[in-house]
């Protein structure tokens, strides 16, 4: 039998349910499909379930820092506990969204979605029509073309940990394989980072990564650059690794091989070709009203979506408002460009919102940088952080904040007043007649400027 709807969305994350929820308080008849568990990717294997673990080093690590400052003992990470707490914010998640959409009178599908026609859509063996479709499918880990390379273990897997292995390897060296290795570091194992281009963490400030790759490396966590593996080989009981440096091999032994690299957009099997909806390597394309440039009942949100926002949630979240509005509207909101801040959940922290110096400089910009290093700040000494620095820039000829990227376990939080400052294009005058709560780590914002 045919089910039809005005709205068929495939995947549950958050590109997916906005725009669902939204079209269902319209009035219109909604189906969702998941081929996992309800709640995609921020909530069940990304954002959410990481930051229960990065909170929980996080105390740790401030521990360490401020013994003998009032605080004795030694205290460690027990990764068993930590996994069963990390899973009272995951397990019961699934069944609490898919109750809120089924209250909310969205038709739920478990199961692989498939495009048969422009139309219409084959989930298992029901096959569901639709006015509109809004293609919220995310990304996944690159394929990446390595000999051995069924051996890797995946961020969702590295989440779901049992146990911490003693040595792992991250390939890669992006925010996953940072955070991960600063997670594992900090409950006992021995890391190692491979990563092929001689800059890690490139969409984010030089200098700032430089010193947090100084400061990982102290704490332990080991460091490779311009090294591209080449082979993953699995030996009785651990994992053999070969990198190459230029003419240089190198072997790392370990127990867990992790793929930190790149993710691509899910967009191989959702028989596309047949649904005429056009595809690039970095998903589905779409205009500016997030519609496909090739089927015009079809829409894409999210890390699916071949648009021009980074793969974060709240780009997700932001985009699901835009599909809605056009879909119930017409198509009426185009893609702006949007402020979106950033943050490596290391510790310290890594944020970026706005230009670059090398962004401002290839505008034409006219500009200072106010770059502080700011541990000798009361913030900062008081919680005795051995790395902390802002970087902080101002266009000259209208004293508007244009970028701004901190390093310090602040820097999550703080990000928020710079993205706001640059999103409403406030000067840095406008910025210091704001009073802030005094002693917090925005209260020392006037001096950043
Ligand atoms: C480890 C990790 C950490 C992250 N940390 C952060 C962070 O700190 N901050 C941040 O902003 N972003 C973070 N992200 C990125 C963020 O999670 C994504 O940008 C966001 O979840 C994308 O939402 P989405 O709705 O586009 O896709 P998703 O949430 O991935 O939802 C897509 C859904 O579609 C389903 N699906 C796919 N294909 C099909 C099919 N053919 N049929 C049926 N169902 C299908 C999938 O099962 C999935 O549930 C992180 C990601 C990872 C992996």
């Amino acid at each position: 039998m045919m089910k039809e709807y005005n709205l068929v969305v495939i995947g549950s994350g958050t590109a997916g349910s906005i725009a669902a929820a939204k079209c269902k308080k319209s009035g219109w008849s909604v189906a969702m499909i998941d081929e996992r568990p309800f709640g995609g990717t921020c909530a069940l294997r990304g954002c959410d379930p990481k930051k229960v673990l990065v909170g929980i080093t996080e105390y740790m690590d401030g521990v360490e820092r401020l013994k003998g400052s009032g605080i004795n003992g030694d205290i460690h990470i027990n990764w068993n506990n930590l996994m069963n707490y990390k899973k009272t914010f995951t397990d019961d998640f699934p069944e609490m969204k898919e109750k809120g959409l089924k209250k909310q009178g969205i038709d739920t599908y478990h199961g692989h979605a498939a495009f048969i026609d422009e139309n219409k859509i084959k989930v298992n063996e029901e096959t569901l029509k639709g006015n509109y479709f809004l293609i919220a499918a995310g990304a996944s880990p690159a394929k990446l073309p390595i000999e051995g390379s069924e051996h890797f273990t995946f961020s969702d897997d590295f989440l779901e940990l049992e146990e911490l292995p003693k040595d792992i390897v991250f390939v890669g060296g992006g925010y996953i394989s940072f955070e991960f290795a600063h997670i594992a570091t900090r409950a006992g194992a021995n890391v190692h980072i491979i990563h092929r281009g001689e800059r890690p963490l490139e969409d984010f400030d030089k200098d700032l990564v430089d010193q947090l790759v100084n400061y990982s490396k102290d704490i332990g966590i080991q460091i490779h650059l311009s090294t591209e593996v080449k082979k993953v080989e699995k030996m009785s009981n651990h994992f053999i690794v070969t990198g190459s440096n230029g003419s240089d091999k190198k072997e790392f032994s370990a127990d867990l091989v992790v793929h930190g690299a790149s993710r691509a957009p899910n967009t191989d099997s959702l028989n596309l070709k047949s649904a005429n909806v056009n595809v690039s390597k970095k998903g589905i394309e779409v205009n500016d009203y997030l519609q496909s440039t090739s089927n015009s009942r079809v829409y894409a949100a999210g890390d699916v979506s071949d648009s021009p926002g980074m793969p974060l949630t709240p780009v997700a979240g932001m985009e699901s408002h835009l599909v809605a509005s056009n879909l119930l509207n017409g198509n009426n909101r185009t893609y702006t460009e949007q402020i979106i801040p950033s943050s490596v959940f290391t510790l310290p922290k890594l944020a970026t919102v706005g230009m670059s110096e090398e962004d401002a400089a290839e505008k034409g910009l006219d500009f200072k940088v106010n770059a502080i290093d700011t541990t000798k700040w009361f913030t900062y000494k008081r919680t005795n952080q051995a790395v902390a620095f802002v970087k902080i820039l101002i266009d000259e000829e209208n004293d508007q904040i244009i970028g701004a990227h901190l390093l310090s376990h602040e820097a999550d939080e703080l990000i928020n007043i710079f993205a706001t400052a640059i999103q409403f294009e406030l000067s840095t005058k406008d910025l210091k007649k704001m009073m802030f709560a005094y002693p917090t780590a925005a209260s020392d914002i006037g001096y950043m400027l």
